[in-house]
């Protein structure tokens, strides 16, 4: 069955790191859209002869009853946010959703390894209060790591660190993949996202890794986690790819 489709108006746009930009969004019907932490929704586009769809994850927590805010990030020759790019505020654009099964699991094991590369981040902040109240339970662990080139990349850096900073059980680690410019400060290394997770010791009895972003990181992410015992049910994964 077809999924209902609704119209979505630009409310406003900021940006955020020098590539990518905030759009807020409402349903332009007053109906409330109503979504889990994780999911995503697909935007669809009129673009010469077809329609593009184009899916981004919702960066706003489910209780946060404003817009709904998506993280996207430029695209050079993109045909998908070339034209998203382009719109100002009061533009309308068609949308499905929510979907996706990009969720905290309920039955947790110790720890959750979160790893993001850039705009792979956004699904993380939306889980930040339900993240809140797993730490503040106690016996549980999470670290989220993040990959980005340099730290003018470094996207919602402030509201993961708030939560470093509040809670003793979770560390936020910042991985730049191109030179530091400037000194490194505690949560900062150089290199490679998926190399970082590694130094933590994933152990599959123990851990649940949740991988968001560009799909060659997860590929080999996946790939280094599966030679330690990881198996798909303590991994989740969700690919940043265009649908057409
Ligand atoms: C479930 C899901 C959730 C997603 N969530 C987000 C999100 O929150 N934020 C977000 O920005 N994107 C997200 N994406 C990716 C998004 O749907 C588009 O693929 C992306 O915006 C590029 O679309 P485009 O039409 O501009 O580029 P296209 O015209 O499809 O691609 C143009 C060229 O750019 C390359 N390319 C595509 N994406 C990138 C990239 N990110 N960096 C560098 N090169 C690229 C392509 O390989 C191609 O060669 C998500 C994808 C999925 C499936």
């Amino acid at each position: 069955m077809p999924h209902e489709r609704f119209t979505f108006v630009l409310q406003s746009t900021r940006m955020v790191t020098p590539r990518v930009r905030q759009f807020n969004f409402r349903r332009e019907d007053g109906a409330p859209f109503r979504w889990a932490a994780g999911q995503f929704v697909t935007l669809h586009m009129p673009f010469t002869d077809k329609e593009l769809r184009r899916s981004y994850s919702i960066a706003a927590s489910p209780e946060h009853s404003g817009d709904v805010e998506l993280a996207i990030t430029y695209v050079d020759g993109g045909r998908g946010t070339g034209l998203l790019f382009a719109m100002e505020p009061g533009a309308r654009v068609q949308a499905t959703g929510p979907f996706g099964k990009f969720q905290l699991r309920e039955d947790s094991l110790q720890r959750d390894l979160l790893v993001a590369t850039g705009t792979g981040i956004a699904p993380f902040r939306a889980m930040l209060p339900q993240l809140r109240k797993r730490l503040n339970g106690g016996g549980h662990e999470a670290v989220l790591l993040m990959g980005v080139r340099g730290p003018d990349e470094l996207l919602y850096g402030e509201d993961m660190l708030q939560l470093a900073r509040e809670n003793p059980h979770f560390q936020f680690i910042t991985s730049y993949s191109r030179r530091l410019s400037e000194p490194a400060v505690a949560h900062e290394r150089k290199g490679y996202v998926q190399d970082h997770l590694m130094e933590l010791n994933p152990d599959p009895a123990r851990d649940i890794v949740y991988l968001c972003g560009n799909p060659g990181m997860i590929d080999d992410a996946v790939a280094k986690l599966k030679a330690v015992g990881f198996q798909t049910h303590n991994l989740r994964r969700e690919k940043f790819v265009s649908s057409n």
